[in-house]
């Protein structure tokens, strides 16, 4: 059982009981956590995972929710935030190191300003480098692990360094198990001045595409189905071709909406539930599935729906 004044003597960081999820994820989504801890450092983050690991209560480690659905009902056990506690960062000639709290925005934005290129199309996704590493996450052709040269984890009370090729990793999936990302360190390429105006040319293009192309005025977890892995008739079509060519964008469930500009974005009117978004999700299923024959497969992690966490 949880013992609250071990916890607060424990963990020198935030500790709160029945923090609302929806204000820690980006689709300002998800019921109350028994448990919400914002650790103040390094020690205090592996103090906290070590007090519910020895006990075997659930947790999960959150970075800044961008990527996850929670449910209504909220999270049983904890949830251990990586914003505070992990937050160096170092460039190095061509090293690069981040804790897991680090923006990867940012990161990817400091990096590129010191002439280094390969995760710079990065910028502009919210979340941080242990989310981005943990499901391998891209844009416009760069991913994480195009990049990465270890990882280091901390797995049952211990903590270790792991390559690349010790990891099953592929698109959108790290091929972690239940390891957790501390810090992690990329190789990145030296620029010369007319590669570095050419990828800014690129870095603008994207901006421009993502501001045009995603509904960032409203509440969202990015995109919320992969792109399916094999062709449909001959033709490569992402995600949200398939669901816009089943005519779904703007059809809504409650307050959750297959967003206009982009089908793959269900966005949070104001008043969605979790409940509405997984209605929504099964709809696009069933019609891609029906009209496609694919079975289009979750982006985003569930949390609190069976369990503690499910993709
Ligand atoms: C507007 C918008 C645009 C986006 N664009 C992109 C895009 O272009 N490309 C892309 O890949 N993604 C995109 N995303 C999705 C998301 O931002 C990324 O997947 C991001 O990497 C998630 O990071 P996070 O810190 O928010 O993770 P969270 O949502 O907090 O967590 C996601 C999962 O990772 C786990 N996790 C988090 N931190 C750790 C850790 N330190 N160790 C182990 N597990 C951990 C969590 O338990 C959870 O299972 C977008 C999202 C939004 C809202």
């Amino acid at each position: 059982m949880l013992n609250m004044q071990e916890l607060l003597s424990l963990v020198k960081g935030r500790v709160a009981i029945g923090e609302e999820m929806r204000e820690h994820t980006s689709f300002r989504i998800g019921g109350p956590a028994d448990f919400f801890i914002e650790p103040m450092d390094r020690q205090d983050f592996i103090r906290a995972v070590g007090f519910f690991t020895s006990r075997r209560i659930p947790f999960v480690i959150l970075g800044r929710g961008s990527n996850i659905l929670v449910h209504d009902e909220g999270i049983r056990g904890g949830v251990i935030m990586t914003g505070t506690a992990l937050q160096q960062f170092s460039i190095k000639k061509q090293q690069v190191e981040a804790d897991a709290g680090v923006s990867v925005s940012l990161l990817a934005e400091k990096t590129f300003s010191s002439s280094l290129g390969g995760i710079e199309l990065l910028q502009g996704i919210p979340g941080t480098v242990g989310g981005a590493v943990r499901m391998n996450a891209g844009a416009w052709g760069q991913e994480i692990f195009q990049v990465l040269s270890w990882v280091e984890v901390l797995r049952g009370g211990r903590t270790s360094v792991l390559y690349p090729d010790e990891l099953e990793y592929g698109y959108r999936q790290g091929g972690f198990g239940s390891e957790i990302v501390l810090r992690a360190g990329f190789r990145l390429k030296r620029l010369s001045e007319r590669e570095h105006a050419e990828r800014s040319r690129r870095v603008q293009e994207i901006r421009l595409q993502r501001a045009r192309t995603q509904p960032l005025s409203f509440p969202n977890a990015g995109s919320v189905f992969k792109n399916p892995e094999r062709s449909i008739g001959g033709e490569s079509l992402s995600a949200g071709a398939l669901i816009d060519r089943c005519g779904l964008k703007g059809y809504s469930c409650g307050g959750a909406l297959v967003s206009e500009l982009h089908g793959n974005f269900i966005v949070n009117t104001g008043s969605a539930s979790a409940a509405d978004v997984m209605k929504l999700v099964e709809v696009i299923r069933n019609r891609v599935a029906e009209r496609f024959g694919v079975v289009l497969e979750l982006e985003i992690g569930l949390l609190g729906f069976d369990g503690v966490i499910c993709r």
